[in-house]
């Protein structure tokens, strides 16, 4: 049977994305070797990387200002390289869930952060608002889709600093305009490829205003002066992310991945707001287009765990909540078709009729 994967990461990859990366596992650019046997450096892989940065580029517009690289250490890595690179002396971040957490908890072993804003006391339910910034904040760090409470940033707040952003699990969702950041970041186990990769794009000259030495493996302009290959990449999470990317650029771009993922997330959250046996977690205007969170409303929460059974029965997989809100999370992140969608309707649907 077919499965629907609601895994919130690592998560869904196109079958283009895997049936072209498996078979690299085994003859990779008609070398009749493994693409895990053969140099980085060889001019088969070297044009892999080269087009990977290129299509980033490509596919979110990146302007000239801007570099992409690709860094193994995954999003977590990002939140200790990002003060490293360009915290002095302030950092102002927004706390909107657990992950923007752990980024503010690395960089306070930099300079001062200011946490302008949290929602940590409605358990991360919505986005906060209404907050200003220190102009002296050398960056303005936001987190736009917190992955383990459904709730998205549907506009980039509009601040006098720069931007940074984590944005490991809406990345090439919806367009971005990049001119606006002096860094974002991905891990590449949400949209993009299998664990083992970030992507990161980087504004040039935001780099070498610290004053502290830099490890050169921690160093955003070591990496990027060495087009992403200082040391040996992660070459087939690079090889598979080549294939999404060229997958997203097949059909038709970020505008309409974007346009399909707002389809897909309606659909759902219309049928959370109509069933009677589920209620949604986030704030409505929060929510979010990537991680769909919901529970069974207090008088059927001991159905829950009857629920996952019954929609695992019909090859629906990955909806079990994060331990910190419960309930469901269904992640439709850009490679889900509205087919699986449709199918986890269906099945709320029926569940209902049982009920
Ligand atoms: C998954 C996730 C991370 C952690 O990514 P790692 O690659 O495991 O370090 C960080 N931030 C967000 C928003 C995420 O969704």
């Amino acid at each position: 049977m077919k499965k629907h994967n609601f895994y919130a990461g690592p998560s869904i990859l196109s079958e283009y994305t895997i049936k072209n990366t498996a078979a690299a596992v085994e003859n990779f650019a008609g070398t009749g070797l493994s693409l895990m046997e053969v140099s980085h450096r060889g001019k088969e892989f070297v044009a892999v990387m080269d087009e990977a940065r290129a299509l980033v580029k490509e596919l979110l517009d990146v302007p000239e200002s801007h570099e992409v690289i690709f860094l193994g250490g995954g999003a977590s890595l990002q939140f200790c390289m990002v003060p490293f690179n360009l915290l002095n002396r302030k950092a102002a971040y927004l706390d909107s869930g657990t992950w923007a957490s752990k980024a503010i908890k690395e960089a306070k072993f930099f300079g001062e952060v200011e946490v302008v804003a949290s929602s940590k006391d409605r358990n991360y339910s919505y986005i906060p608002k209404n907050y200003t910034i220190s102009p002296d904040a050398e960056y303005f760090h936001i987190t736009t889709n917190n992955t383990i409470f459904g709730t998205e940033l549907h506009h980039i707040p509009d601040v006098s600093v720069p931007l940074v952003s984590d944005m490991s699990s809406d990345i090439f969702a919806r367009p971005v305009d990049v001119s606006r950041f002096d860094v974002i970041y991905a891990g590449a186990q949400k949209n993009l490829a299998p664990s083992g990769v970030a992507v990161v794009i980087v504004r040039r000259d935001a780099l070498g205003r610290v004053e502290r030495p830099i490890p050169s493996m921690l160093n955003y302009r070591i990496h990027v002066d060495n087009g992403s290959m200082y040391n040996t990449p992660p070459v087939v999470p690079v090889y598979a992310a080549l294939q999404t990317l060229k997958w997203y650029k097949e059909q038709g771009g970020i505008t309409v991945i974007q346009q399909k993922n707002i389809e897909k997330a309606t659909i759902l959250y219309d049928e959370i707001d109509r069933n009677r046996l589920f209620t949604g977690t986030a704030a409505v205007e929060d929510r979010s287009l990537m991680n769909v969170c919901f529970v069974m409303k207090e008088e059927y929460k001991a159905l829950e765990s009857a629920f996952n059974e019954y929609a695992s029965a019909r090859g629906i997989v990955g909806i079990k909540g994060h331990r910190s809100v419960g309930g469901f999370r269904a992640s439709l992140y850009n490679a889900m078709p509205k087919s699986s969608v449709e199918a986890l309707i269906e099945a709320m649907k029926s569940f209902e009729q049982t009920v």
